[in-house]
Parts: structure tokens; C-alpha cells; sequence
């Protein structure tokens, strides 16, 4: 399917996003032939740049992504010809109306209709100057054409904050047509969570309670924070990942059925597990929760510093870079069958997994073999090595009943010799397509949220009290008390 011939216009367009992720995204679907016929790129920020200037930075970003191109590409002139850049200050109101007049220009030269989306790839403090200014110039509305607009993460930093967003948004355009970004929901092996489960009769008679012992949903990096200090240190591991990526795993594990396979459908079902997530007691969340910093220590044999030492971050900063939360949906399908996200930096492996943990047999015939819970798993590997894999217990032939675990495993490149497609090109295909299941929408947000925030306000309330210091390179130890089991299968040995 074709998009309508369309305008994309990139706020924040001189920075990395733009360059690492959004322009060789849009070349991938120019080139597999999934761009409009029509269309043009307008890049906007505050950096002085000429369209030329503009265009050679996005070649080599396109470039950087794709080792085998050449700069001599037909393909990739063809492409930039179609990229403009206007230097632009969003928090100037006077400039919008020089931008309306060159979107006008655009429009008239390539006879565009007056479809536009707007994509936010600026700081989180522009989310709500940029829809203003559109606002007030005019932009924003049309008479006969679309506006969408694309708010890139953060979304908001609270429910207060969340919640007063989303009004103002609402305030200017249609809630289908504010698309709220999680690059997460844009990868083939999330999306591939909706299939294998709804498209095949073997899975569904297990999802629940009375077969599944628990999930495991784990997103670990061996990075630190890097140059990001000072949005880490107001952000941290629970907002930056727990409340919008792996929240979203989790309701793609634990949604209903969708009615139909429609983007309301399919959020409305979302929705409801938001919904349904169990709020700990303070009590609770020392139970449930457990926080960790990472200090100095080794990562693939190289010394890294402590997080405590990185620019921008204070000496004494509680901010937590590791979390694991064990949690619990208060409905039919899931009570007592608890959810378990890992997430942090600076840890052994890099890994986004989920780990579905089945029951084990009613009654152990092999006694002391693979038969208990750890011993039969599906395993979604979502980065890298994307994978799903089926683990279960086999007898090893020869004598008597020895029981090994195996694994049957699909791997990715068996289903298609082409790259995966980045998380972008899917998100930026839909959007100029108007599908937006794969974007959250404000009730999903704001459940979530809800979830987060009492758990927020508890630790700065603790301060330091309950912080779980962990060197580089390894697993806070703290994680034990929340898995319900031994970690460790007794007879093969495997992790739960
Ligand atoms: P960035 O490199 O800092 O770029 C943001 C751009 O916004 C800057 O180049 C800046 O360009 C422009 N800008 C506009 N108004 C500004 C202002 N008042 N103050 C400072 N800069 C202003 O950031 P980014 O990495 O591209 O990220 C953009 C957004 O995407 C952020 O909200 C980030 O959280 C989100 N995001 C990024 C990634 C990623 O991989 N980079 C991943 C997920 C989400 P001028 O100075 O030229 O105006």
C-alpha cells in the first residue's frame, strides 16, 4: 500500500535522531519503493544550514547506515533532491509564518496536496512550543488534506505532565492523528508477538495463569549512559524503559484478543492491561522493587567508571540505572502469574528477551529432571540474534530415561534473506499511511503512568535507602529475592 503524496516536516532535523535514524529510514522506504510517488522532506532547526549543506549530512548519515552504498547512487541524488532544510528557532512565534510560507512554497513547486506530518525530534521542552506555533500561524489545520503529528519519547516525565500534554495536543489536532512514538513497537520481532500468538491455535489455549508460571521480560545493556547524563539524571531506567518500552512487551504478551485487527482494537485491548496493573503498597514496592546504580568495574575486559563519575551527574545521585519489577495484572487471565522486567545499564550482556515460563507437569515422573517450570519456555529474543525459540525436555537415547533439554528454534534470517527492517521505517511507513496500532495512545499512556509515578515519588522519598550498588559488568544481587523459585533448573542447571 502507497501512501498519499505528503510533506514530512522534521523539527529538531540538525540533530541525531534525524541523521542516525529518521533520513536513512525514509531512503529504505524510497528505495523499496514505499514512499509516496509525491512527497518532500523539510528539515527545521536552529543550526544555519543551506538545503546542499543539509542534504551532504543526511548522505552520510544514509551512508554510516548502509556500508554497501555508494554516494554515486542514482537512487540516493534522486532521493536528497527531495530534501529541503530551513533554518528555523521554535521558540520564535514570529518565524512560523516564514515556515508556513516555505511549507507553501514546497507544496506549490512539486503541486503537493496539503498533507503534512509533523515530527517532533527535538527536546522534550519543544513538545508543546512546536503544536502552538503551528497553532497560531495557521499550519496545523487544513481544509482538505491531513495533519498528523509524531512526539517522539519522553511523553511527559509524570501522569501531571503526560495528562497536560495530551490536552494540549488534543486542543489542536485529533487524538488519531497524535502519534506517540515507541521505537520499540516498531521492531519485527514485537510485532511478530501479535502473530505467533494470534495466527496459530497451538499458543492460546496456554496463554494464561493455568499454564503459564511466569514471563520474564529483560532489556539489559552492557553501555552506560554516556553523553546523556543530564537527561539520565532527571530520567533514569524506570522511565526511560520501564514505563513506555517493556510496559509495552508486557501488554503485547498479556492483551486479549483484539476483536479485529485494527488499530483501536488492538489498543483498546492494550489499554485494558494498563488498566489492570496491580499499585503496590509502599510496603509492597520494598518487596517488589529493587533499584540499582552502577559503579566502577569491568565491561569486556576495559575499566569503565561508576555512574556516579560521569559528566553531568552528581556525586551523590540516587538516580537508579538498573530496575527490576515484579508485576501483577489484577485480571481473569493473569492473576497470580506475576510479570518480571528487568532493565539497566552497564550489566554483563546486551539482550532485549521474554522469557515465557510454563508449569511444570502435574505430577514429576522423571524425578530430578527438566520437566519443572524452567524447563519448558518460549523464548522471544527481540535484539539481537532475533530469534524465537521453544525449549523443552527430550529423553537422550540409549539406556533408561535421562531427560535433556532442547531447543526448536526459528531464526529470522530462515524467514527472509533480507535485513530486518529498522523500527523506524515501519513507524514512518505508518504514520504517512494513517495506521497507528503500532503508536500508544493517551489512555494506555496515562494507566502506565499511574503505575509509575507512586514508585517515583516512593524512592525520592527513601533517597537512598534501598539503592542496590552494582560494578559494572555484573547483576545486582538484590534481583534474587524477587524470582519465585531457585534461580537455577536443579537438573539441567539453566537459568529460570
Ligand atoms: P539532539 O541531537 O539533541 O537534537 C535535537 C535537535 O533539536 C537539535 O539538533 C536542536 O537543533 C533542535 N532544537 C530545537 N529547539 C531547541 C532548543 N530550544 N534547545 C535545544 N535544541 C533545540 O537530540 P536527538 O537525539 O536527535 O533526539 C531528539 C528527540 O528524540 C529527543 O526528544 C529524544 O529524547 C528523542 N529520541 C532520540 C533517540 C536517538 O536515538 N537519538 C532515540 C529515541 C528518542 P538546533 O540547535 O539546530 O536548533
Amino acid at each position: 500500500e502507497k501512501a498519499d503524496a505528503q510533506m514530512l516536516l522534521i523539527f529538531g532535523a540538525s540533530g541525531d535522531l534525524t541523521t542516525r535514524k529518521l533520513i536513512p529510514a525514509l531512503y529504505e522506504l524510497y528505495v523499496r519503493n514505499l514512499l509516496p510517488e509525491n512527497f518532500v522532506i523539510l528539515g527545521a532547526a536552529r543550526t544555519v544550514l543551506t538545503d546542499n549543506e543539509f542534504r551532504r549530512k543526511q548522505c552520510d548519515g544514509i551512508l554510516t547506515s548502509q556500508k554497501e552504498l555508494s554516494a554515486k547512487d542514482a537512487r540516493l541524488s534522486l532521493f536528497l533532491k527531495r530534501v529541503y532544510y530551513m533554518g528555523f528557532d521554535t521558540q520564535n512565534t514570529d518565524e512560523y509564518e516564514t515556515l508556513k510560507n516555505r511549507v507553501e512554497e514546497l507544496q506549490n513547486l512539486y503541486s503537493l496536496p496539503d498533507n503534512i506530518v509533523f515530527y517532533m525530534a527535538t527536546p522534550p521542552e519543544m513538545y508543546e512550543v512546536i503544536p502552538l506555533g503551528l497553532q497560531k500561524c495557521g499550519l496545523a489545520y487544513t481544509s482538505d488534506g491531513f495533519r498528523r503529528i509524531v512526539v517522539e519519547k519522553p511523553f511527559g516525565t509524570d501522569i501531571k505532565s503526560a495528562k497536560h500534554l495530551t490536552r494540549l495536543l488534543e486542543s489542536i489536532f485529533d487524538e488519531h492523528d497524535i502519534y506517540r512514538i515507541d521505537h520499540y513497537l516498531g521492531k519485527e520481532t514485537v510485532q511478530n508477538i501479535l502473530v505467533l500468538r494470534f495466527s496459530n491455535g497451538i499458543f492460546e489455549p496456554l496463554w494464561n495463569r493455568n499454564y503459564i508460571d511466569h514471563v520474564e521480560i529483560v532489556s539489559s545493556e552492557t553501555l552506560g549512559i554516556g553523553n546523556r547524563g543530564g537527561y539520565y539524571e532527571s530520567s533514569g531506567a524506570l522511565r526511560d524503559m520501564v514505563q513506555n518500552h517493556l510496559l509495552q512487551l508486557m501488554a503485547f504478551i498479556a492483551m486479549e484478543p483484539p476483536v479485529a485487527f485494527d488499530p483501536e482494537s488492538i489498543r483498546d485491548e492494550i489499554a485494558k492491561v494498563f488498566k489492570s496493573l496491580h499499585h503496590y503498597t509502599p510496603e509492597e514496592m520494598q518487596e517488589q522493587i529493587v533499584r540499582g546504580q552502577y559503579t566502577a568495574g569491568t565491561i569486556a575486559g576495559e575499566s569503565v567508571q561508576g555512574y556516579r563519575d560521569e559528566k553531568n551527574v552528581s556525586g551523590d545521585s540516587v538516580r537508579e540505572t538498573y530496575v527490576a519489577v515484579k508485576i501483577e495484572l489484577d485480571n481473569w487471565r493473569w492473576a497470580g502469574t506475576p510479570f518480571y522486567i528487568y532493565t539497566g545499564k552497564r550489566l554483563s550482556e546486551k539482550k532485549t528477551e521474554i522469557i515465557i515460563h510454563f508449569k511444570s507437569t502435574p505430577q514429576q515422573l522423571f524425578v530430578g529432571q527438566c520437566s519443572g517450570s524452567s524447563c519448558n519456555q518460549l523464548i522471544i529474543r527481540v535484539q539481537p540474534n532475533e530469534s524465537i525459540a521453544l525449549r523443552f525436555g527430550l529423553k537422550i537415547p540409549g539406556s533408561g530415561f535421562e531427560v535433556r533439554q532442547v531447543s526448536m528454534d526459528f531464526l529470522y534470517s530462515s524467514l527472509s534473506d533480507k535485513k530486518l527492517p529498522d523500527a523506524y521505517e515501519r513507524l514512518l511507513l505508518d504514520v504517512m499511511l494513517g495506521d497507528s496500532t503500532l503508536y500508544s495512545r493517551a489512555d494506555a499512556q496515562e494507566a502506565s503512568w499511574n503505575f509509575i509515578d507512586p514508585i517515583i515519588k516512593n524512592w525520592v522519598k527513601r533517597g537512598k535507602d534501598g539503592l542496590a550498588f552494582y560494578a559494572s559488568g555484573s547483576d545486582p544481587e538484590e534481583i534474587d529475592r524477587l524470582m519465585p523459585h531457585d534461580k537455577k533448573c536443579n537438573c539441567c542447571n539453566e537459568m529460570m
